[in-house]
């Protein structure tokens, strides 16, 4: 089969590597390719939306899903639709929410695939309550190494199923899955805002706030001494047709705003600063209401207000960024909050958006959530510098017992990555079962030493 040969990245812009970029048309001619021995090894990629190295495969075969996106079929009856991996979250949102159905999870963007999210398995908002995305999913239909198709489900073939969701990418080709959408009566979302003053106010108000179905808080990063951890708690919950003014009662399922504002070129790396950081952080905070308030707000500026900034990274410049999220549990979660957030601020990583949620219970063996709280942090890529940092962070996130995301990462190590997923061994059993020549690879496997030995 025909295939590019390109340099690509994750959505950080860090790293780039040359790939060979294969675009099938159908799944039937899929197989024959993973069958072929063309390459030594390949990978999925979808919408490119993680991070780091997840979906880059360095001189080797990388399958875009782009032309496998077709939906397979949607029982009403239910809300479970079945569909391509190459279907986007947009594509479903468009389709499915004017009919009155929503996203059982989502991430922050809409522009990610089903076969990213299954593989990821993505977390929403509502992680505290729904779980990751796998807790939706009737079942993932697969093509192994073999070129066998497989179907797995949380009642067959369940360890694989358990292994692929979370296992990003290297289980097998996703084909497509088959997801439970939820009813929703309006494409509004009733929000309510509040202020806090320091992280003990803001884990408080996150608590109280998980009683809804959707929460979050934004931290101020600019605040030290007692104000540090202060920031904005956001509660959602899906209006209903009583909530809406008469005239958005008319059209409760009416499409929500989609206006994008593009960034045309790549700004210099500077113009994202300490300085210009700390106005944001200052004026975001200062914007919010200071006494709780409760707003109705349509559903794509709830869940997806960055997407509203198209190729927002762009702002990074060209030497893109890293997003450092990382899960502390509890009795830990506050001293790894308040060590994280010190130390980033001692060391003048200014972090533009900092997003603090709170997990439920944990899924596969390689799932990222587990319960407890996790920190999410952009920060600049100033290189090596920052690369040492983040390693250091690393120590204090295992000495806490946490863990960091690997859709996010781009440079943890094989040995800290054993110790925050202590079930790798459980998961390695299923893919070395699946994949004995170990011929779906990346670039995030190879620097995790999957299927390697490893000294500690
Ligand atoms: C602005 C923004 C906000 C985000 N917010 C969240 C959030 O709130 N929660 C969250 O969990 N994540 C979040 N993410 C991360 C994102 O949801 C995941 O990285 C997701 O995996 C991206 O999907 P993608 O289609 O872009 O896949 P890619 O980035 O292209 O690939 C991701 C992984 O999926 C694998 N993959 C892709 N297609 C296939 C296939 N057909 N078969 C097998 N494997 C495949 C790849 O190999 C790779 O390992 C966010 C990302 C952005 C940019």
């Amino acid at each position: 089969m025909h295939h590019v040969k390109r340099e690509i990245s994750g959505w950080g812009r860090f790293p780039r590597r040359t790939c060979r970029l294969y675009r099938p048309e159908r799944c039937s001619s899929l197989q024959a390719l993973i069958r072929s021995g063309q390459e030594e090894s390949w990978i999925g990629r979808g919408l490119g939306r993680s991070y780091g190295d997840a979906a880059l495969n360095s001189d080797q075969g990388v399958i875009l899903c782009q032309r496998l996106d077709r939906f397979l079929g949607f029982d009403p009856g239910n809300g479970i639709l079945h569909c391509e991996g190459g279907v986007t979250l947009a594509e479903i949102l468009d389709t499915f929410l004017p009919r009155g159905w929503f996203l059982p999870v989502t991430p922050g963007t809409r522009f990610v695939t089903i076969a990213g999210a299954v593989a990821a398995d993505i977390h929403g908002k509502n992680h505290h309550r729904d779980g990751t995305l796998s807790r939706h999913l009737e079942q993932i239909n697969l093509w192994t190494a073999d070129g066998r198709s497989l179907v797995c489900s949380p009642r067959e073939q369940q360890d694989v199923f358990e292994a692929t969701a979370g296992g990003m990418g290297l289980t097998g080709f996703i084909r497509s899955a088959a997801l439970r959408l939820i009813p929703v009566q309006t494409t509004w979302m009733r929000v309510s805002y509040r202020r806090t003053r320091d992280l003990d106010e803001t884990l408080q108000a996150l608590q109280e706030a998980d009683r809804q179905h959707y929460s979050v808080a934004w931290l101020d990063m600019l605040a030290g001494g007692r104000a540090l951890g202060r920031g904005i708690v956001m509660a959602g919950e899906h209006a209903a047709i009583d909530e809406l003014s008469p005239s958005q009662r008319r059209q409760p399922l009416s499409p929500p705003s989609k206006r994008q504002l593009p960034v045309p070129f790549n700004l210099p790396g500077l113009m994202l600063n300490r300085h210009s950081v700390g106005l944001f952080n200052t004026l975001y905070y200062r914007r919010a209401p200071s006494r709780p308030a409760t707003r109705l707000v349509d559903v794509h500026s709830y869940f997806y207000p960055l997407d509203a900034l198209q190729n927002w990274y762009r702002l990074y410049g060209k030497r893109g960024f890293l997003q450092y999220q990382c899960l502390f549990p509890p009795p830990q979660s506050r001293r790894g909050l308040t060590e994280v957030i010190e130390r980033f601020r001692r060391a003048g990583h200014a972090s533009f958006l900092t997003v603090l949620k709170r997990f439920g219970e944990e899924a596969g063996p390689l799932s990222f959530p587990q319960p407890g709280h996790t920190l999410t942090l952009d920060v600049p890529n100033t290189g090596r510098g920052l690369l040492d940092f983040l390693e250091e962070i690393d120590q204090l996130v295992l000495q806490l017992g946490g863990r960091v995301y690997l859709a996010k990462d781009a440079r943890l190590s094989p040995q800290s990555f054993r110790r925050m997923y202590p079930r790798y061994p459980e998961w390695l059993r299923v893919k070395r079962r699946l994949d004995p020549e170990n011929r779906f690879s990346s670039d995030l496997s190879r620097r995790l030493k999957i299927d390697a030995e490893v000294e500690s």
